[in-house]
């Protein structure tokens, strides 16, 4: 039988890199600005996503009894599951689980994954993925149509021994001085790993958009992407230095690369405290226009830090991190305490918190099914309106958060007016719900996020409707342009500074503007020190963003002047395409503003 699998050991065991161990450079996109040296340490999976440990001889016995023990857990699961089954659902469903209960019977299996907790040191998870993985592709391989569906039988198992080892967690996680290496990591496993402060991230899918680096920027993890092949070319346990500046990686650096990367690296911890000193007062620029700089944070934390350097709210909580953290829909009380928690620290200045803002992919159980553009699937409102019980749970927590609290709510992907005034309908009839059941409710605002192109066309209509827009930048770029913000094949198409970019964003703030109504822009734009003039030139007053990008924008925003941005607005306007705007930009800055650039935060060649 054929064993063919990327992920199989033997295959990177024999890759020549590795055998050579020469040092070797990879080139990839920069995601997240910063220099770290670590061990690596792979991501395993993609729907569920499991790392490898190295284990001390001392904690393998525990991880055999662990492994043990989820075993007959789920023995106990599947006879539980099989004894509720109906007079009429008996044979098929017993049979399966009759099946399921000899694979987790089968000796050779469990004696494979035992031995490989025991001979390689690792997790019981990462032995059961990979032991499994191995037998799952013999059975793909097998021609008899019968025997092949097999498989799933198998892939059910394994999930569900997974699932019962998550349960318990171990009490190591990644060892120290770890690096994030895997095909691409989801916002949730990224959260969970980094309880262990990885240094840095590097992948082989992802954008400077993905919700993933977003969330390594905030975290000030430095990270690469777009790497093809790289899980082959390295293990484990093996030295890495990743370039978060220039999108590089060096897999097996030589003493004189490591010295070298050593002082940048340490040089680049010691920005990180510097860029948390406080700062206050309102942010004008020298000609004395007044812009707000408020912030993109979904933690508490997160928000003390970006209130010390001079953040006015936030401007974008995407409440989709409850799901994550929670691994599944936050139940009305989770929710309310999380909203709540946050708006009393935010205070006046105000919480605009965004109704989740989730796709199919992100469900689990019976709601999940794959879907060929996920992207332009059933995500944002469209799910929220889809699956009504879970949007009026969350309505219902926000209006009883909003009592006595600033929040306003925002809801994603809206393409029409119709999602809005139907949203409105559900949100008072949750109101009147609470009074009924003499619940105290506050009064949200309700603002739309302006990122489908339908809705920069009809953006004069929603703002009729609405107390606020939302910018949303990044998928505006990839709608408008139609190039998936987390596939590094396409970043080059990724052009932040298109003409249809720059006419979207016009025609969305003279909407706002029209009709009296603020708008927040809070897509990774508003971060920019390269974009953020253009922003302002557009009109822009208000810009929402991650909290390590506070100070590098206070500090371009205060030593421009509006009348400069209006300018270099009023030539690019004229400009056809998006190299033609880059060039212009990048001219202006170096002939007027190149002071107010160290070189960390030159600007970028490419959007
Ligand atoms: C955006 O699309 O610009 C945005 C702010 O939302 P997200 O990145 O969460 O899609
Ligand atoms: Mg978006």
């Amino acid at each position: 039988m054929t064993k063919m699998n990327v992920y199989d050991e033997t295959t990177r065991q024999d890759s020549p890199l590795k055998r050579k161990n020469v040092e070797t450079e990879l080139f990839g996109q920069a995601v997240s600005r910063g220099v770290a040296i670590g061990k690596v340490a792979w991501l395993y999976g993609q729907k569920r996503q499991y790392y490898c440990i190295d284990l001390m001889e001392n904690q393998i016995e525990g991880e055999l009894q662990r492994f043990r023990i989820a075993v007959s857990l789920a023995k106990r699961q599947i006879k539980k599951i099989a004894s509720q089954t109906t007079e009429s659902t008996r044979t098929n469903k017993t049979s399966i689980l009759d099946a399921h209960l000899l694979i987790l019977d089968d000796k050779s299996l469990s004696k494979k994954i035992a031995d490989k907790i025991r001979l390689r040191k690792v997790n019981a998870e990462w032995a059961v993925k990979v032991v499994t993985e191995t037998y799952i592709a013999d059975y793909k391989s097998i021609t008899s149509t019968h025997l092949r569906e097999r498989y799933i039988d198998l892939e059910d198992v394994s999930d569900r021994l997974l699932k019962v080892l998550g349960g318990e967690k171990p009490d190591f996680l990644l060892h120290k001085n770890a690096v994030i290496v895997a095909k691409d990591i989801k916002p949730s496993s990224l959260i969970e790993l980094s309880e262990s402060s990885p240094k840095a991230i590097i992948t082989e899918r992802g954008g400077w958009t993905s919700h993933t680096f977003i969330l390594a920027r905030e975290m000030n993890l430095p990270a690469v992407t777009g790497i093809d092949g790289v899980l082959q070319q390295i293990e484990t346990g093996d030295e890495v230095i990743v370039d978060g500046y220039n999108g590089k990686i060096i897999l097996y650096p030589t003493e004189m690369n490591l010295r070298e990367y050593k002082i940048a690296a340490k040089k680049f911890k010691s920005v990180k405290v510097e860029s948390l000193k406080t700062t206050g007062g309102k942010l004008k620029t020298l000609d004395g226009r007044e812009i707000i700089i408020r912030a993109n944070v979904d933690s508490p934390q997160n928000f003390l830090k970006a209130e010390r350097v001079g953040a006015r709210g936030i401007g974008l909580y995407r409440s989709e991190f409850l799901f994550n953290q929670y691994k599944d829909f936050p139940s009305e009380k989770e929710q309310i305490n999380a909203y709540q928690k946050i708006a009393r620290l935010v205070a006046e200045e105000a919480v605009q918190i965004r109704t989740f803002d989730l796709s199919v992919e992100h469900l689990t159980g019976e709601h999940s099914e794959k879907e060929q553009n996920p992207a332009l699937g059933l995500r944002g409102i469209r799910l929220s309106l889809s699956l009504t019980e879970q949007f009026r749970i969350q309505l219902r927590a926000l209006l009883q958060a909003s009592a006595g609290n600033k929040i306003a709510i925002v809801l994603p992907m809206i393409s029409d007016v119709s999602e809005i005034i139907l949203a409105k309908k559900i949100l008072q009839e949750e109101k009147e719900n609470l009074q009924e059941r003499k619940i105290k409710s506050g009064n949200p605002l309700l603002g739309a996020m302006i990122e489908v192109p339908a809705a920069v066309f009809t953006a004069d209509d929603i703002a009729r409707e609405v107390d606020f827009l939302s910018l949303g930048t990044n998928d505006l770029v990839q709608y408008i342009l139609a190039v998936d913000r987390d596939n590094p094949a396409v970043a080059d198409w990724f052009r932040t500074l298109h003409p249809a970019i720059i006419r979207a964003i016009k025609t969305v703030l003279t909407a706002a503007e029209n009709n009296d109504i603020p708008a927040t822009v809070c897509g990774e734009m508003a971060g920019s020190p390269f974009y953020a003039p253009i922003l302002i030139g557009l009109g822009a007053t208000v810009l929402s963003m991650n909290v390590n990008s506070i100070l590098r924008v206070r500090k371009i925003v205060s030593g421009i002047a509006f009348e400069e941005t209006q300018e270099i607005v009023k030539t690019i306007e004229k400009c056809k395409t998006a190299d033609e705007v880059e060039d212009m930009v990048r001219n202006y800055f170096v002939e007027k503003w190149s002071h107010l650039f160290s070189s960390d935060i030159l600007p970028p060649r490419k959007s």
